[in-house]
């Protein structure tokens, strides 16, 4: 815990069972943190009445003895004893951070006195050793860490932990003890250096998956290798491979009797059958293409029973659920049910991010545009000249969003970026034929005893037949153009098609998705037969919603993106 705003950090943090708080209680907490827009860190300080940090010293029994009606009715006396205790450890350790003490010292405190190096100890299975003995190695590489950095912080260790996870080592696993124990062990291959066992399986060997697409390299090349590079005059592409084949050379040479290496044709729920990796015809030095040849099917092991995956909230424990949907909302749920429970049941707030910054910004921007135009054509307030590119960035500049970008490089670059991309839109998309009716329009549709709520960025008025206006529906996208496979399953334009229809009484005669970062403009079905489907769709996920199906859906494309990856147990990253 070294930033207490960290919403995410926090909920992992009061997770943790030696606290004893059960999720009706995070949850009850959480809504309070919302009401009074406070961060949880902050409400706990609010309820037990103290700053942590601030003063010098608060005495302990001033924590402990805390009465206030509203904890005793959202806690139990258990959960009460558990966030007092984790209240006075924070206090005790935030004060010995201020004070520069060494971090061994502040974890010691930590693990001991909240319970959970004990709470191992006294499991006396493998399991609990293997803990015990990971904590101790926690704390070893912590020594040898301030012993090599003596001027050193928590903040900066802390920054050291996420630079080795990002880069696929493990400072905190006891590597060298995984041999020794009979199961199967899951490790990356950068995670594997320096082990060996008796079998060793290597999967995904297919191509784009290993080597992989991705040719962010953050480790930084070593002299010797970026001159190789340049003697040999090798590509971007071609180091990336070369960088590969040493990673699967490393895990190949991990075992100690068997390899075993493994492909699929089809993973998940995809449709294009993969390739065979090359570094299979190389190791075999064969052609494998025919031996590749499965039809899709799904791999079933008998007597494998699944793990219960449908909620974190227990059945018996009552909820609240939402009667109000929003179109992101049930987004999220088509994405992965458990991301919704996160975020829309548990409402563990996900962290300022700069995808959602700069598209309420390219949001606000094109709405002030068009209502530019939309005076113009009117006439209203003497205004009759349209809208120029100089009146569209000074919009932009206007309503630029800075919060969610990693520093002010990254802002400036991403702002860059977006001038350009409005640039392109002006020049490629807009026309000044357009005639917008409706700019952000925002309505509700009953459903039995749920409503469903969202907001149309621009309704164009195309024509006008008997006094019916015939209107496009129009919604910006900042992110990625989509496949056309999944935006022929997208139900957000074929549910506001018959919004539209309905309430505004206009004829919805096309809809349009524009995906401002290339420039494309897609045409969506908004068909009779589509919006039956999209709307039944909607009606099945709010009933999934209603029956606590909150079942994981991970994928390493939707977990890499998802904020709760650190906190979810079925995350794939
Ligand atoms: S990490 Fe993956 S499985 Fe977990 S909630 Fe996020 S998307 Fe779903």
């Amino acid at each position: 815990m070294v930033d207490y705003s960290d919403e995410i950090a926090m909920y992992k943090l009061l997770a943790m069972s030696v606290w004893k708080l059960t999720p009706r209680e995070y949850m009850d907490i959480n809504r309070l943190a919302r009401e009074e827009r406070l961060t949880l860190f902050e409400e706990l300080e609010k309820l037990w009445n103290i700053k942590l940090g601030q003063e010098e010293k608060i005495p302990l029994d001033e924590i402990e003895d805390i009465e206030n009606p509203i904890i005793e009715k959202i806690f139990n006396a258990d959960s009460i004893a558990g966030v007092t205790n984790l209240l006075t450890i924070l206090q005790s350790s935030i004060l010995k951070v201020k004070d520069n003490r060494p971090m061994t010292e502040i974890l010691y405190e930590f693990v001991k006195s909240s319970g959970y190096l004990d709470s191992f100890v006294s499991e006396e299975s493998a399991d609990g050793l293997f803990a015990v003995s990971n904590i101790q190695k926690f704390f070893e590489s912590i020594k040898k860490y301030e012993k090599d950095n003596p001027d050193s912080n928590i903040y900066e260790y802390v920054d050291f932990i996420e630079y080795c996870i990002e880069v696929g080592e493990s400072p905190v696993v006891d590597q060298s003890e995984l041999e020794d124990f009979n199961a199967v062990n899951i490790l990356t291959v950068h995670g594997s250096k320096g082990l060996e066992f008796p079998a060793v399986f290597l999967v995904n060997l297919v191509a784009q998956r290993f080597p992989s697409r991705n040719m962010s390299d953050s480790i930084p090349m070593p002299e010797d290798l970026i001159k190789e590079m340049l003697d040999k005059k090798m590509s971007q592409e071609e180091a990336h491979i070369q960088e590969e084949r040493r990673l699967f050379y490393v895990g190949a040479t991990r075992a100690k009797e068997k390899l075993y290496l493994s492909a699929a044709s089809f993973y998940g729920d995809a449709k294009t059958k993969k390739k065979p990796s090359v570094f299979l015809y190389e190791i075999l030095d064969r052609d494998v293409a025919e031996e590749f040849n499965f039809e899709k099917g799904k791999v079933s092991i008998d007597g494998y029973e699944g793990q219960e995956n449908t909620s974190i909230i227990p059945k018996e424990v009552k909820i609240e659920l939402m009667k109000n949907f929003s179109y992101s909302q049930l987004d999220t749920y088509e994405l992965c049910p458990r991301k919704y429970e996160y975020a829309y049941v548990l409402r563990v707030p996900q962290k300022p991010n700069a995808s959602l910054s700069f598209g309420t910004t390219v949001h606000n921007t094109l709405k002030d545009f068009y209502t530019l135009l939309k005076t113009s054509k009117e006439g209203i307030e003497g205004i009759v000249s349209e809208p120029t590119l100089e009146e569209l960035l000074k919009l932009y500049n206007k309503n630029w969003v800075r919060a969610g970008y990693d520093n002010t490089k990254h802002e400036n670059m991403k702002k860059e970026q977006g001038e350009k991309m409005l640039k392109r839109y002006f020049e490629r998309i807009y026309s000044n034929d357009e005639t917008p009716l409706d700019l952000e329009e925002s309505f509700v549709m009953h459903l039995g005893e749920s409503t469903f709520a969202g907001k149309i960025d621009r309704i164009d008025l195309i024509q006008e037949d008997n006094g019916v206006k015939q209107v496009c529906i129009v919604d910006y996208k900042t992110g990625k153009v989509k496949k056309e496979a999944d935006i022929k399953k997208d139900l957000q334009l074929p549910l506001y098609a018959i919004f539209v229809e309905e309430k505004l009484g206009y004829k919805v005669v096309s809809a349009q998705y524009i995906f401002l970062e290339e420039g494309v403009k897609i045409e969506a079905d908004i068909s009779q037969k589509r919006r039956e489907k999209a709307k039944e769709r909607m009606v099945e996920i709010i009933e999934n919603i209603k029956a606590r199906d909150f079942h994981a859906e991970p994928d390493m494309f939707k977990c890499g993106m998802c904020d709760y990856r650190t906190v979810c147990e079925f995350a794939k990253t």
